[in-house]
């Protein structure tokens, strides 16, 4: 499911796999913002903005996908608690994510 457009761009590549999680997830983020952040990889806001720091592209896949789901999921969910945490283990299923601190 990629656009035709220009695949190389890592930027632009990792904006298309928010939308694909997005569609997956089904909710529709207002803005995607990709910046250099200090603290973490990701922030959402109330109002469904989502901004990833600019690392994160360069990480690897699954890295990639725990936070794009984990940030889309708090349109949905805006609480780390048990229903949240089910929902990020069973999208991630299968999407070769396993990490044992969580
Ligand atoms: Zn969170």
């Amino acid at each position: 499911m990629q656009p035709a457009g220009r695949p190389n761009e890592p930027v632009e590549l990792f904006k298309t796999e928010v939308s694909a999680w997005a569609r997956r997830i089904g909710v529709e983020p207002r803005e995607v913002h990709i910046r250099p952040m200090t603290r973490k990889w990701a922030s959402c806001s109330s109002a469904g903005r989502l901004t990833f720091n600019a690392d994160l592209v360069r990480q690897p896949p699954r890295v990639r996908a725990e936070v794009i789901v984990h940030e889309l999921l708090h349109l949905k969910v805006p609480n780390h608690g048990k229903l949240f945490r089910s929902l990020l283990r069973a999208y991630l299923v299968g999407h070769a994510s396993k990490r044992n601190d969580q």
